[in-house]
């Protein structure tokens, strides 16, 4: 039951909002009448402004570590880490949604725009009148219709934090601050850098934890040791070449645990989605499934200038004229697994795996019909509309997401599963 007198000065808030002069007694029965169906206090306030035609009342800037799964009237002061346009269906219609991470000084949440706001990453923007859903088991913020978006000076909030404090790898983006993150270091290299005026000794190599790899760069001595696991507190992430990787230095703290609290056997290379690269930036040691929707020109058999390694087209090079070309293979292919898709780059020895042919076979083959195109074709034979698992390196520029390719698997269509499935199903 809802309970008499207590919603006084909630109703003077409602009075004041409203343009006209409504009665009391009436906008208290309204408000009582939303309150005993469970709408929250905010809500019903403003529900009850719209529905008179006033302003709506700002509720109070919300923390984003205190959001809650399920609020409503949320007003948030965050910087965007990250946005990703996606192409969804909503009743048969197409529908552009963004999604992303934003964070303020205590958080840092998954986001879904149900409209453009025309915002960007790096924007420090007030929300006002967004809502909260459940995802992955966290709260994460919901922009529709409703929502307004006022862009603030980008000092409005300097650094983000990452929260739960302790954050997977899969889940680091560019731009996160104060991470903490458990790895083991699967490489380790010292480097003598140069840094204002200054020879300085870094630390560098690949980090994984159970999600997946990242490369990392400690800018102070910790006595690091390769596949020592460790634990890294207020490490921030930077993008490289579009992807993320994780940093400490001085202001870092390092833990060194016991190394069977993730034994190397535990690192994966874990399956990920293309959207979900795509948003990251890239990726180190990933492994994405899709289908080759198209093999790019000027794959297969090709020729290199033995000065400066560019194709040669017609037996010429852009700088060095016409050279005797070394001959190469390579694929660059369209690799799509209906999340996103990227462009997938096999170097020879991955190319003469997919064409069951090595080089020399290649160039052979090539002479006898005199037709260097034929390769081209095989390979179109070989992977169109395939589905592969590859594994590899990811990084992001003005062209979309490169793959480089360190493993090809073909996955078998599996048309045999496929019709016991259906015959399961017409049994059923
Ligand atoms: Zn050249």
């Amino acid at each position: 039951m809802v309970e008499e007198n207590n919603f006084e000065s909630d109703l003077d808030d409602v009075i004041n909002a409203l343009d006209e002069d409504i009665d009391r007694s009436e906008l208290k029965k309204k408000l009582e009448e939303y309150l005993s169906y469970g709408v929250p206090l905010d809500q019903a306030k403003n529900t009850l402004i719209k529905q008179y035609g006033g302003t709506l009342i700002v509720s109070q800037k919300k923390n984003l570590k205190d959001v809650q799964v399920n609020e409503r009237g949320l007003n948030i002061v965050c910087r965007i880490i990250s946005i990703n346009p996606k192409e969804i269906e909503v009743k048969g219609e197409k529908r552009k949604i963004f999604y992303g991470f934003l964070g303020d000084e205590t958080a840092t949440r998954t986001f879904t725009s149900w409209k453009d706001f025309e915002i960007n990453k790096g924007d420090v923007i007030q929300i006002t009148n967004a809502y909260s859903r459940e995802w992955r088991k966290e709260p994460q913020i919901n922009l529709s219709e409703s929502t307004d978006v006022t862009q603030l000076d980008p000092s409005t909030i300097e650094s983000v934090v990452r929260s739960p404090a302790t954050a997977k790898i899969i889940d680091l983006r560019g731009g996160m601050g104060n991470v903490e993150v458990t790895a083991r270091l699967l490489s380790l290299e010292e480097k003598i850098v140069t840094a204002r005026g200054k020879e300085k000794k870094i630390y560098s190599g690949i980090m994984g934890d159970t999600t997946g790899k990242i490369p990392y760069t400690s800018w102070k001595d910790f006595g690091l040791n390769e596949n020592d696991v460790i634990t890294v507190t207020n490490g921030y992430v930077k993008s490289w070449r579009g992807a993320p990787q994780l940093v400490f230095d001085e202001n870092s703290q390092v833990e060194k645990l016991d190394s069977d609290k993730l034994p190397l056997q535990d690192i994966g290379t874990s399956l990920v989605s293309i959207s979900i690269l795509i948003e990251r930036g890239g990726g180190a040691d990933v492994m994405v499934e899709g289908t080759v929707l198209e093999v790019i020109k000027d794959s297969g058999l090709i020729y290199r200038c033995p000065e400066c390694n560019r194709v040669l087209k017609n037996g010429m090079c852009g700088t060095h004229g016409e050279v005797q070309g070394i001959p190469d293979l390579r694929i660059k292919a369209i690799l799509d697994d209906g999340t996103g898709s990227l462009n997938a780059l096999f170097n020879r020895e991955r190319t003469e795996q997919i064409l069951g042919m090595t080089l020399d076979e290649c160039k052979q083959t090539a002479e006898e019909v005199m037709n260097p195109a034929l390769i081209e074709h095989k390979i179109i034979d070989n992977i169109i509309a395939r589905p592969l698992q590859v594994t590899g390196d990811a990084f992001s520029d003005e062209f979309g997401l490169t793959f480089l390719v360190h493993t090809v698997h073909m996955l078998s269509l599996d048309i045999t599963k496929q019709a016991n499935d259906l015959l399961k199903e017409l049994e059923e």
